[in-house]
This record gives structure tokens, sequence and C-alpha cells, in this order.
């Protein structure tokens, strides 16, 4: 199978999933979207309202920032894969529970190990602590890491979540400035060999 059908044949298992109880009042999971070649993968948090309802990630308020973002940096939305660290919406948009986390985890990390990107951006604290544990997104959001992940150094690059910089100016313009950095850092990332 080529990575196309492997992410596809992941996504109706995503589909199907019962491993925590946020399928009963979610209307559909959301498995993620994207490039099956690309070098970059986005994770977000969690699904919301209108991803929940077309079962696509980033859809939403905070979607319009990140294919703005996206942009502003001329990556088309086309060449990234996009995916969230929970499948399913939890009710009123809560934070994600530890245990939810841990049932979603084998998901993420098999689209990680099928992509094989060689950068990874973080939105918001919950996927930076997945790669980065401890750290805190307002010390780290903007800076690129090395991270051993699936058999593999990559490179992390902790974001804001777009939904906090709608709601506060101050982040808008922290995570404007970051994302002027992936440029750089993709370029870096092109010309290197590791
Ligand atoms: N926020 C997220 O974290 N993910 C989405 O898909 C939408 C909003």
């Amino acid at each position: 199978m080529n990575k196309e059908q492997q992410l596809e044949e992941l996504a109706q298992t995503i589909k199907h999933c019962q491993n925590c109880p946020l399928y009963q009042k979610a209307t559909q999971a959301v498995p993620g979207e994207g490039n099956s070649q690309a070098e970059v993968i986005f994770i977000g948090e969690s699904p919301g309202f209108f991803e929940d309802r077309e079962g696509r990630p980033f859809v939403g308020q905070a979607g319009k920032l990140l294919d703005k973002l996206l942009d502003s940096i001329n990556l088309p939305r086309k060449e990234i894969f996009i995916c969230n660290m929970l499948r399913h919406r939890p009710p009123e948009n809560r934070d994600p529970l530890p245990q939810e986390i841990e049932a979603c985890r084998l998901f993420l990390d098999k689209q990680i190990e099928i992509i094989d990107p060689r950068m990874i951006v973080t939105l918001g604290r919950y996927s930076l602590n997945k790669f980065l544990p401890g750290e805190f997104i307002s010390k780290v959001h903007g800076q690129a890491r090395f991270v051993d992940f699936a058999d593999k150094k990559r490179i992390v690059i902790p974001m804001y979540h777009p939904a906090a910089a709608l709601r506060n100016g101050i982040i808008m313009e922290e995570i404007k400035k970051d994302f002027q950095k992936i440029e750089q850092f993709l370029k870096d990332v092109f010309q290197t060999k590791y």
C-alpha cells in the first residue's frame, strides 16, 4: 500500500473509533487531512463545532486564521498534513483529558510514521507537550527543537494555538512573527542532510 492508501485505511479506523466516550456526543470523527508526502505536519488540539460538523480539521475561525498564516509564508494547505491530538470533539470544546489523549495517541503516532515528515508544527500546549513534555508555550513558541520520534530526528516548532491568537492581540502578533520563522526553518531543513 502506498502512503495515501495507508492514511485512508487509518482514517477509516479513526472514523469507527470508540476507544473513549467522546464519540458518543460527537457528530463524527475528524481523522485529519492533507498531503501524504508532506514534509510538515501541523497538530492542533481537538475538533471544534465546525470541524465536528464537517469532519475536517481547522475549518472554523481558528482554521481561517491558520489558512491566512499559511498564506503569509507561501505554504499551501495542500502541501501539508493537518490533524489534532483528539479526533472527536469534546463537549463544549473543553480541554482534552489525559485519558482521551492516550486513547487517541496511536492514531497520531501512526500518521507520523506513515507520512514521515521532517518538521512537526505544534499548535497549542497539548501537541507541544506530546513532543516536549513540561515545556511552556509562552517560553518555547517559535523556537525549533530536534526531537527523536518514530526512529528519526525531527524538527518540532511549537506555535501558539490560532484560537488563542483570536482571543489575545499580543499572541496574534507573536504567532504572525513565529510563522515567518517557519519559512526560514523550512529552507534550512531542505538544505541540510541529517
Ligand atoms: N482547533 C483545533 O485545535 N483543531 C481544529 O481542528 C480546530 C480548532
